[in-house]
């Protein structure tokens, strides 16, 4: 197999000229006091993406780099939802057949936001992974990947937010990154840490299937568990062959914090009581170091700290999301 190039700076800034015209160049708004308090805070607002998530940035920066006679063949992705979502917005704006495969843990919201878009679905199985088989039988038939996370293009364009982040606030000096397969973080990473060396990323995962952290732990990719999760968009493994993310996560992430569900579910009442924003539980995630203090020691993060937190998504069935809010509770088990 040939060498593996890992996506650089110039790649992220070629990205932001494509993805300008479908993406928002998203709010980093200040946050209210008592979390004010606790170190120099600012959420960065990619929840307010068309379509509910940064997915829309790599999706985009991926599809426009297809030539003709792929655009005509068409996309295919396996996702857990937002990235899904992103493809068969961008796909439908340029016209390009689009096919999203997913496991059957994928809320029902969220599957029929993709339909919507003219996209055909195809369902089955009880996992990601089961999903990514039927992906390559329809690229033996000639669409292309487009896969969530681990794939050059689809990284440099999350990078783009890492480039807003810097251009809105050149005096941060830590970022709080939600972690699934690490498209994200790593090209959040990787733009942040080329332009200023000294930026600390912080990531997050649930510990419900934190598939990231296991194979940092191991140097290799392995497989977790999945299981049920409020933060279902961090959800799924990295991919037995995984080319990128484990690299660059292993390169660039200062320190990765695991999550108890009640922690998520308390971020996602801060966002709402508290800074009157709805977002999902993967959008939520990274707010949840800053409201605990033995996470935000495991963090790294003191008082003196310029924090921007990565708002991710807000993609969540509204009943649920207000069972939530008024108390439902929330179980690890
Ligand atoms: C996909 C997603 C993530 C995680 O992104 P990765 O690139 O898989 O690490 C976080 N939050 C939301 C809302 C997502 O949709």
């Amino acid at each position: 197999m040939s060498a593996v190039v890992l996506p650089d700076l110039d790649d992220v800034r070629a990205a932001a000229g494509r993805v300008d015209a479908y993406a928002q160049h998203t709010p980093l708004l200040p946050v209210s006091q008592p979390l004010a308090a606790v170190a120099e805070v600012r959420l960065k607002c990619d929840q307010l993406q068309p379509g509910g998530a940064f997915k829309l940035r790599g999706a985009t920066n991926a599809l426009l780099q297809l030539d003709a006679q792929q655009r005509r063949a068409g996309v295919v992705c396996a996702s857990t939802g937002n990235h899904g979502r992103a493809l068969a917005m961008v796909a439908a704006a340029l016209g390009v057949p689009c096919t999203v495969c997913m496991s059957e843990l994928v809320p029902q919201n969220k599957r029929e936001a993709i339909a919507a878009l003219g996209a055909t679905l195809c369902i089955g199985g009880r996992s990601q992974d089961e999903a990514q088989l039927q992906v390559e039988a329809l690229v033996r038939r000639g669409m292309t990947e487009i896969p969530p996370f681990d794939h050059a293009h689809v990284i440099a364009g999350q990078g783009t937010l890492g480039l807003e982040l810097l251009q809105d606030w050149p005096e941060m000096d830590t970022v709080i990154v939600p972690l699934s397969g690490g498209g994200l973080i790593s090209g959040v990473a990787l733009a942040l840490k080329s332009l200023k060396p000294s930026i600390r990323v912080v990531a997050v995962s649930p510990r419900r299937g934190a598939a990231m952290a296991a194979s940092v732990q191991a140097g290799k990719p392995v497989e977790v568990e999945e299981l049920a999760t409020l933060a279902d968009s961090l959800g799924g493994g990295i991919g037995m062959h995984n080319r990128y993310t484990l690299a660059m996560v292993q390169r660039y992430v200062d320190a990765l914090v695991l999550l108890d569900e009640a922690a998520i579910a308390a971020a996602m009442r801060h966002l709402f009581f508290c800074e009157s924003l709805v977002t999902e539980g993967a959008g939520a995630a990274a707010l949840a170091v800053l409201l605990d203090e033995d996470l935000r020691h495991l963090a790294g993060i003191g008082k003196q700290a310029r924090v921007a937190v990565v708002l991710s998504g807000r993609n969540i069935g509204m009943a649920h999301f207000l069972r939530l809010m008024t108390g439902e509770e929330v179980h690890d088990g």
